[in-house]
């Protein structure tokens, strides 16, 4: 007994999207949710704002998703970032493009985002029902029949599941999902915390909280080999480092940790002056203002709150004159300016992580059409599945491209 054409699981991004699709092709579509509210996670996203996408082009694109963005080509090459700025724009949603590629919608309202896409759902008559939690996903001889929910069972020829990661599991994505694909013999690579603010060791970071600093360059030291490195705006937290450029390196941090590795975090708080250049800056100020105590000049080389933590790391007397300044005591200013170091002691969890690393193998999905290789009419969308990428869009347009290709996919594949 067949109710339904497709059934989708989860009403994020990915999940609206493959609905959308599969509608627009003639399917009856049901959607299941389990929270009360569609969407819950698309509406925190970008601080309220929601950062829709970026502009940049695949080639460039790949290069922000891990751990394997090739995997997505046939997605992008599908359904991309004009795409959706299209569809939305069709459905009462105007977007601006803004810094570094990325796409906010012009209202600045993350749940107008979502009200655009309820509503092409809407005229699609794709049905959705919230506080329906699915337990179980319906598979006979590898082919999909429907699944359960709220202790009842829908029929269906096609399952996309679309349950997103495990970070804010107050929006509802909690891992469930990996269960539901392990249940039918899936693979799930480790799930991890990414894109996530790091503790520090000692209490340097806490000091500093609520300094938000520019412009500097932070590079990530792994068993005191460098691993990477990324330049811009940070911010000290309670507990240690956050910020875009700390959120970024987040993803190596995380996975050494979890190896028991040593990592520590090095800023560059004057990324524009190579080391001789520093010292000559230094130099120069130093004997310029040869009576002034060492605490002035260090406001000029500083932001206030960082002085008296730089004048204690380096056991310097704060009265002490400029033209005192030993060499030596120079170059330990110079080598703090350059490195001011951090030891990472842990990351924080998944209740702060903007999105999960790891997920369902890509190695069991077609890239082509986003359906199981091990059971025959189940797709998968979004977070879900095992790809992440960095701050900018990318990670909603992985959801929108991967949901769109699942939703054409399960109704066109049926024909062929
Ligand atoms: C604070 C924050 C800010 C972010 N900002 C941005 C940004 O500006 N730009 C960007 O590109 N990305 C951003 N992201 C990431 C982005 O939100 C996610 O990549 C995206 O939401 C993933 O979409 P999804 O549809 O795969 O999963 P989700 O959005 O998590 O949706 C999954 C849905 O499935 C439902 N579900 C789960 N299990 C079940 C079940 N068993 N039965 C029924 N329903 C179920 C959940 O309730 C949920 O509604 C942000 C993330 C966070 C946490």
């Amino acid at each position: 007994m067949k109710e339904f054409d497709v059934i989708v699981i989860g009403a994020g991004p990915a999940g609206l999207l493959a609905a959308g699709r599969a509608a627009e092709l003639g399917a009856k579509v049901l959607i299941l949710e389990k929270m009360r509210q569609e969407g819950r996670k698309l509406l925190i996203t970008g601080k309220g704002r929601c950062n829709i996408t970026n502009d940049a082009a695949i080639g460039e694109f790949v290069k922000h998703v891990f751990p394997n963005g090739k995997f997505l080509r046939g997605a992008f090459s599908k359904f991309f970032s004009k795409d959706i700025i299209e569809l939305l724009r069709q459905h009462g949603v105007e977007s601006t493009l803004e810094r570094g590629g990325r796409y906010f919608p012009t209202s600045n309202k993350s749940a107008d985002v979502l009200k655009g896409l309820l509503k092409w759902l809407s005229k699609l008559k794709v049905e959705i029902r919230c506080g329906h939690r699915v337990e179980k996903i319906l598979v006979e001889d590898g082919v999909i029949k429907g699944l359960r929910a709220n202790g009842q069972d829908f029929f269906a020829e096609s399952v996309i599941l679309a349950t997103g990661g495990k970070s804010y599991a107050a929006t509802g994505s909690n891992g469930e999902g990996y269960e539901l694909a392990k249940q039918l013999g899936h693979s799930i690579e480790h799930p991890r915390p990414a894109l996530v603010p790091l503790e520090t060791k000692g209490s340097v970071a806490q000091k500093l909280q609520g300094l938000n600093l520019k412009n500097v360059k932070a590079v990530v030291w792994i068993n005191d080999k460098k691993a990477g490195e990324d330049f811009g705006e940070m911010i000290f937290t309670h507990f240690g480092l956050s910020g875009p450029i700390i959120l970024t390196l987040s993803r190596i941090v995380v996975d050494a940790l979890q190896q028991k590795f040593k990592v520590e975090i090095t800023i560059d708080l004057k990324p524009a002056l190579d080391e001789p250049k520093l010292d000559k800056r230094l130099l120069r100020d130093l004997n310029e203002h040869g009576k002034k105590n060492i605490n002035n000049i260090f406001r000029s080389w500083l932001p206030a709150s960082l002085v008296p933590v730089f004048i204690e790391l380096l056991e310097l007397d704060p009265e002490k004159e400029c033209h005192q300044v030993s060499s030596n005591e120079r170059k330990q200013i110079r080598n703090l300016l350059k490195n001011f170091r951090f030891e990472i002691s842990h990351n924080r969890s998944f209740k702060e992580a903007i999105i999960t690393a790891g997920g369902i193998s890509t190695k069991e999905i077609s890239s082509k059409t986003m359906e199981s290789k091990l059971v025959k009419g189940l797709y998968f969308a979004g977070e879900v599945i095992d790809v992440d990428a960095e701050t900018g869009g990318y990670n909603l347009q992985i959801a929108y491209s991967t949901g769109w290709l699942a939703g054409n996919s399960s109704v066109k594949e049926k024909g062929e």
